[in-house]
């Protein structure tokens, strides 16, 4: 299986524990990507895996256009699988200093 595993709220909730499932998954054959809306300016270190950064756009979408599939996807906040982080209008949105991630949208759950 290809695997899709978010970053922020997801993996940052549990480095330990997501490091074992990564470890897991490689035991089994699996594949673990980690796929983030971050700008690839704003880097993840220290991850043992791959990084795709897609810059806000729709995580599904994104990859795809890269040519990837995965066959499971793991993100605290799924609405981001399939839509682009909005922008406002005339006006960059407010970025979260620690994750550069839109304040505004990131606590935007699907209720
Ligand atoms: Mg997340």
């Amino acid at each position: 299986m290809k695997i899709a595993l978010d970053y922020d709220e997801t993996y940052t909730r549990d480095p330990e524990f997501w490091d074992q499932f990564i470890d897991l998954a490689s035991d089994f054959g699996h594949d673990v990507t980690c796929v983030t809306m971050r700008r690839p300016q704003n880097k993840i270190e220290g991850l043992q895996i791959d990084v795709i950064y897609t810059s806000f756009k729709g995580k599904i979408l994104y990859t795809q256009s890269l040519g990837i599939q995965f066959d499971i996807w793991i993100d605290d906040n799924p609405i981001w699988l399939l839509n682009d982080v909005p922008t406002r209008d005339n006006s960059r949105p407010t970025r979260n200093r620690e994750n550069d991630f839109p304040v505004k949208y990131r606590r935007a759950r699907i209720k």
